[in-house]
């Protein structure tokens, strides 16, 4: 497999350290507000990444942390905590709203079929090894103390920018918002390792340690757990774009300072989607969630397969518009599953040769859209039905787009659908669709009460209004 590698900005073939295990590294996401799709983006092409890995034969065991301390408002450790901020404003205790975020996180990737990683660990769970860490760069003279706060010395490193093909933009994002300086640091990029001085006085967690009580910086913390779990040496290690730097610059820099040798060697980055207007960002207070693509009656995998249509090394802009086209694709993709039959059995020479295509665009930097093509050929190809389906439901273990379930939904639902038809009730809906349209609410309004009067219940989806007994 042909991978892209932000470390030596070119696409390298992938070879894990040990062949019978890929050891992958994710940054979880800071639990102080439900996850917006951006940031679901960039779990979606991980997980692709990973089911993609062990469809090409690379068992992964893959950690993530979740970030419940240290994430300051400003990347350049400025600003107050991101929890403590969103623990306020719901009058709650930051545990409290860490393990409120982090299911509601897990909840929105079940909705969108994103595994689970192997471990997932809050970064409050494992403060003594970022004290053994930060000890360690002390004894070895790379970090220094300073007003209260621990610092990484970045002027110790031969080169500490080591994504240097960013553009200034992605530079901009990665600092984000309000950047102070800091008169303790003796280098503009340094950067705090244990913090026991914050202006905030207010800062609900805190550990003791050998500078003082205090609280780790949130670089330190993915350094932490991937080393606890994965050892001395990582194959991949993930993020969105925006991570590179700095929070992933300062992991490789206090990691490999640490261990005296090479860490990671594959770098993998997601970049954004952005709406018409800029980034989506959790700190804007407004952003787009799952849950809110349900309401609107968007299937969470039509959301999916939006991302899977285009690369993850490409900024993708999210619209209402966009996403119609994807839902539109999505429920036309299904119908044409629902209406293969199942008799017989593959053709393992044609499964093989349609497996070619899927498995080249994998290789192929994770090449998803051309992956997803692979599915709308093996649907066209001169195979057999049955060939058909063994092809999807291959194609399926990587994609995760629920093909053959709700191929097999939508049957039963036709057959229901056949036998439940009602051409009264099929008259008031489409009735009210046109006052709808002529925007005459209050009578469509008006014919939905009657249809909830003889029970009957309706749903509007972007492909027409729904119907069902209640
Ligand atoms: P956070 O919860 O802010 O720590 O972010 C969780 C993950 O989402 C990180 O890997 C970020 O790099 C990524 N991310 C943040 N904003 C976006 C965006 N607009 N598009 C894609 N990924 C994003
Ligand atoms: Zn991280």
């Amino acid at each position: 497999m042909y991978l892209y590698n932000s470390l030596t900005h070119k696409k390298e073939l992938f070879q894990p350290i040990q062949p019978g295990q890929v050891k992958m590294y994710t940054c979880g996401p800071t639990v102080y507000h439900y996850a917006h799709i951006g940031n679901l983006r960039t779990y979606i092409m991980e997980d692709v990444l990973e089911k993609a890995l062990n469809y090409l034969g690379y068992p992964v065991k893959r950690v993530m942390n979740i970030t419940d301390v240290g994430h300051l408002s400003s990347d350049a450790d400025t600003g107050e905590d991101k929890m403590l901020k969103g623990a306020r404003r719901e009058h709650k205790t930051v545990m409290e709203i860490a393990q409120f975020y982090t299911d509601a996180f897990f909840a929105d990737c079940e909705k969108l079929n994103i595994k689970r990683p192997d471990i997932v660990q809050p970064a409050t769970g494992c403060v003594n090894d970022y004290i053994k860490i930060i000890s360690t760069l002390m004894d070895k003279g790379y970090a220094y103390f300073a007003g209260g706060n621990v610092y990484f010395d970045t002027s110790k490193l031969e080169k500490y920018y080591v994504f240097n093909d960013h553009d200034q933009e992605d530079l901009a994002v990665g600092v984000r918002e309000g950047v102070e300086e800091d008169p303790n640091k003796r280098n503009k990029n340094d950067f705090v390792l244990w913090f026991t001085k914050s202006k905030f006085e207010d800062q609900a967690l805190k550990w003791d340690s050998p500078w003082g009580v205090g609280y780790p910086g949130w670089h330190i913390e993915c350094s932490g757990i991937s080393m606890k779990y994965l050892g001395e040496d990582l194959d991949i290690h993930c993020g969105g774009i925006d991570n590179a730097f700095p929070h992933h610059t300062n992991e490789i820099a206090q990691s490999e300072s640490y261990l005296g040798h090479k860490w990671c060697n594959y770098w993998f980055h997601v970049h954004h989607l952005n709406t018409d207007d800029g980034k989506m960002s959790k700190s804007k207070g407004e952003f787009l969630t799952v849950s809110l693509l349900e309401q609107k009656g968007y299937d969470p995998l039509a959301y999916r397969l939006f991302c899977l249509q285009s690369h993850y090394r490409r900024n993708l802009v999210f619209s209402w518009e966009n996403l119609d086209n994807a839902a539109g694709a999505y429920e036309k993709l299904i119908a044409k599953i629902a209406a293969l039959t199942s008799d017989g059995e593959p053709d393992q020479a044609a499964l093989e040769k349609l497996k070619e295509r899927f498995v080249s665009a994998l290789n192929a930097d994770l090449n998803t859209s051309l992956a997803v093509t692979a599915v709308y050929d093996a649907l066209k190809a001169p195979v057999s039905d049955a060939t058909k389906l063994a092809a999807l439901a291959d194609f399926d273990q990587v994609l995760s787009l629920d093909l053959l379930k709700k191929a097999e939904a939508l049957r039963n639902n036709q057959t229901q659908e056949a036998v439940s038809a009602d051409p009264e009730i099929d008259g008031l809906v489409a009735a009210r669709t046109t006052a709808k349209k002529a925007k005459d609410f209050a009578e469509a309004d008006r014919i939905r009460d009657q249809l909830k009067a003889m029970g009957v219940e309706l749903t509007d989806t972007p492909q027409g209004t729904k119907w069902r007994r209640v």
